[in-house]
């Protein structure tokens, strides 16, 4: 495992269990959709948070990690460590044309 993977994955666990918390306490099963508390993560984000550090740590396990899911290209040690369950590169992420 290289340095990066080491490093991103104990930062992915780390997240995965602040992130487990946040959803325990949040989930979708306490509050009906329209009894959105203001201060709350809102549920989804949170559910779909894990599932992006899940699925991070599933291509640190396969060794596929730091590779972009779009062109192959590298991510970038930057870029890994600012966002470790980042999947796509900062060319293929940035597709979105700036609206303001
Ligand atoms: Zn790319």
């Amino acid at each position: 495992m290289s340095r990066i993977e080491t490093e991103a994955r104990s930062l992915l666990l780390t997240r995965r269990e602040a992130l487990q918390r946040a959803h325990d306490i949040h989930g979708p099963a306490r509050y009906a959709p329209e009894e959105v508390i203001p201060e709350a993560v809102p549920a989804p984000s949170v559910a779909s948070e894990i599932a992006e550090v899940e699925a991070a740590l599933g291509r640190i396990a396969q060794g596929s990690y730091g590779s972009c899911s779009s062109c192959g290209g590298p991510l970038g040690l930057q870029r890994l460590r600012a966002i470790p369950e980042a999947r796509f590169c900062l060319g293929c992420s940035g597709h979105r044309p700036a609206d303001d």
